[in-house]
């Protein structure tokens, strides 16, 4: 267990609109933060409010970007009451993280006291339109202040809140996909199965040339071949092949371990989908597209749960995926997660987890 200390903050925020929120540009009242320094090991937990923080200009995490983050979301139920989605899946997989960034670990029951503990503080922020909810994001920077080149000495664990709205105001929106020929998000032995901001930043040129051309994200393909297909922009990827939902596997290393990819995964299975975990080249999709077996494709993340891919082009070939419309299986997931997410459903599967108990 641990001591969190708690600092209210003196004025508290106005709440913005619920119906502009968007994704992750208002922040509530608080945010937790715990130091670690080399000996003494995590201490001083502490809600305060939120706001800047001092850090000095040689602290690690602006050179040597050793720094990770984690997403997941607080739903509040039609009862009023608020609950977490497989808060522990995050845990664990930020705690793999730590160990690929030679990041100290957290104990898990630790980080999960301290999600809670923030969400409770500020539950106001958790808002009630349909498809709302409050954004957590977890992170840990290396603080040290110095230049060599080594894992630092000190860390901060952080977690902050975001309201944020629903990502299909219009209904689930179809999205197209460039496939990326030019630039690649990581290679084998890389960090592409870890949760961590240079990730992100090498994806930024690539995604943007994607934007420029109209279309919404890109499809990653492996660093080596150039062919295996590794996920879609931020998203793990599924496509349905002749009746079968196939998605890369993660035994490479290149692939975020998604929460919702395995939700998806187990949810499929139990409803008797064959499922297949394994390479899946592009070549593939082409041939699949070619003879109409290629019935659906999506993506899956915390922040759209599914998002239908309606278009992929490969260097100016189209392939329109059903029609430009949202398919049945994807249709099916999108709508029994959410129900699960926000409560509308009795959770069979053990995934919720209650803010309070
Ligand atoms: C976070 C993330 C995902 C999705 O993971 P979820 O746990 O489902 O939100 C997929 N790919 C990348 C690169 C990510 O960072």
């Amino acid at each position: 267990m641990l001591d969190i200390r708690v600092e209210k903050a003196a004025v508290k925020k106005a709440k913005p609109a619920e119906d502009s929120l968007g994704f992750g540009r208002y922040f509530t009242d608080h945010m937790f933060v715990m130091d670690y320094d080399a000996g003494l090991g995590w201490h001083d937990a502490r809600i305060v409010p939120y706001g800047p923080v001092a850090l000095d200009p040689s602290a690690m995490v602006f050179h040597y970007a050793q720094e990770l983050f984690e997403g997941l979301k607080a739903y509040r139920r039609e009862d009023g009451k608020i609950q977490l989605f497989r808060p522990d899946k995050n845990i664990e997989r930020m705690n793999n993280t730590c160990k690929r960034m030679c990041v100290p670990t957290i104990p898990p029951e630790d980080a999960l006291q301290a999600i809670r503990a923030l969400v409770k503080v500020d539950q106001d922020w958790v808002p009630h339109s349909a498809g709302t909810s409050l954004y957590i994001r977890p992170f840990i920077i290396a603080t040290e202040p110095q230049l060599g080149v080594h894992p630092s000495k000190k860390y901060s664990f952080m977690i902050i809140l975001s309201p944020v709205g629903s990502y299909y105001a219009g209904g689930l929106a179809p999205v197209k996909i460039r496939v990326e020929r030019k630039y690649v998000r990581c290679v084998k032995g890389g960090t592409g199965e870890a949760k961590v901001g240079g990730n992100y930043a090498a994806s930024l040129l690539g995604q943007e040339e994607a934007e420029e051309m109209g279309y919404a994200q890109v499809l990653w393909l492996d660093g080596i071949y150039r062919k295996y297909i590794d996920e879609v922009g931020a998203m793990n990827v599924f496509f349905v092949i002749d009746g079968k939902v196939v998605t890369p596997s993660l035994e490479d290393g290149n692939i975020l371990p998604g929460v919702t990819r395995a939700s998806c995964i187990e949810l499929l299975k139990k409803w008797g989908y064959p499922v297949e975990e394994r390479k899946v080249s592009i070549d593939e999709i082409h041939a699949a597209y070619e003879n109409g077996t290629l019935s659906e494709s999506f993506g899956t993340g915390t922040a759209a749960v599914i998002s239908p891919v309606g278009e992929y082009n490969d260097n100016g070939y189209i392939m329109k995926i059903h029609d430009g419309k949202i398919g049945p299986i994807s249709q099916k997931l999108y709508d029994s997660l959410t129900d699960l997410q926000w409560g509308r459903v009795k959770d069979e599967m053990g995934w919720i987890v209650p803010v309070e108990e």
